[in-house]
């Protein structure tokens, strides 16, 4: 009953030094799923690639990325007074702050604290205003307190759109005159990161990156499942937990994979205009039959699901004159990985 993911190990961590050596200062991203590959797995690739930093999502995630590498690690939510600072490694945690009440908790705190403060930006997720930026620095200029990192800066996802917005933000960085010369961004392409480092060349810029390094190269990636069942099905033949019907003679295949690895949350892929769907009805194909387009790619096409997805498997239609695979074959997943738990992951 397996949903694999398969990585193409010489391919993926060529991959991997490329992003390395293309982005200066990379800061590797480990979070969530671990983009699908596990967090374990990246932290030791992170290792391998010589990372001195990497960040996490939560507290919660330092501790098994901890021991898979020497890295120091920055947490991306920032830090709360709730957070307790006894069980974390004072000399290797690096606290994202973004608001002026917890620059002053961390500054009173034992032990000097590694800190990031972070800047708000259009996304209007977390951080500080210009005027707060200003403020936390003078801060800890006057009381100490805190190790200070660096200034952080989240973009929203920009297809090359964040220069204007980063540069705006830089002049803030250095108008508040923090002491730090180091800035760590978000979704910035390489060559945006380069442009921003010549127009201010005192700054050490870290690129934090996640998706392009982990899962840039899709074709060092494949996901498979495996044919469970196969069963022919006569037009109106009751099948499913709701006992539906199809006008249609066919197969229903039974495949792993199903709501408890994700399957059936990546977006819909059929298509959406009002015309299309007209378009559809008119050639009375499976989706004016109220089936929805399946990830599972079946002899070369994707499929439609014969009913929503079950909780570890999943119930495909396949129309009458396509031959039907064997059971104990894989068919080919279309899947979203930082959504998707998967049974194994494999390295060949
Ligand atoms: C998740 C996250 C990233 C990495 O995002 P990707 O799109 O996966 O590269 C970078 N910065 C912050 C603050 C994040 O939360």
């Amino acid at each position: 009953m397996s949903l694999v993911l398969r990585v193409d190990g010489n391919r993926w961590r060529a991959h991997l030094r490329e992003i390395a050596a293309e982005r200066p200062g990379l800061v590797p991203v480990i979070k969530g799923n671990g983009y699908g590959l596990g967090r374990g797995r990246l932290a030791r690739k992170s290792q391998w690639l010589g990372a001195d930093v990497i960040a996490v999502g939560t507290y919660d995630e330092i501790g098994d990325v901890a021991s898979r590498c020497a890295a120091d690690i920055v947490v991306l939510t920032p830090w709360r007074p709730w957070i307790a600072l006894d069980d974390l490694d004072p000399d290797r945690v690096i606290h994202t702050v973004g608001r002026m009440e917890d620059v002053e908790a961390l500054a009173a705190s034992p032990g000097r604290p590694r800190v990031v403060l972070e800047r708000l930006t259009s996304m209007r997720r977390h951080g500080l205003t210009a005027r707060g930026l200003r403020a936390a620095a003078s801060h800890v200029r006057e009381h100490g307190g805190v190790r200070l990192e660096g200034v952080s800066v989240h973009l929203p996802l920009g297809d090359g759109g964040n220069l204007a917005e980063a540069r705006e933000l830089m002049t803030d960085v250095v108008a508040a005159g923090l002491g730090t010369t180091t800035v760590w961004v978000s979704h910035l392409s390489a060559g945006e990161v380069e442009r921003l480092a010549t127009a201010y060349p005192d700054l050490t810029f870290r690129p934090r990156v996640g998706t392009d390094l982990w899962l840039g190269d899709r074709g060092a990636l494949r996901v498979t499942a495996q044919v469970l069942d196969v069963h022919p099905v006569e037009r109106g033949e009751r099948y499913g937990y709701r006992g539906r019907t199809l006008p249609r003679t066919g197969h229903l295949l039974v495949v792993s994979g199903g709501t408890a690895h994700g399957i059936g949350l990546e977006a819909p892929t059929g298509e959406g205009s009002a015309r299309a769907r007209v378009a559809t009805l008119a050639r009375g194909g499976l989706d004016a039959l109220g089936l929805a387009r399946s990830p599972y790619t079946v002899a070369g096409k994707a499929r439609y699901f014969a009913e929503p997805p079950h909780m570890q498997s999943s119930m495909l239609f396949l129309p009458s004159g396509v031959e039907p695979p064997a059971v104990g074959d894989e068919v080919e997943v279309r899947v979203r990985f930082t959504a998707t738990t998967f049974d194994g992951v494999e390295t060949i």
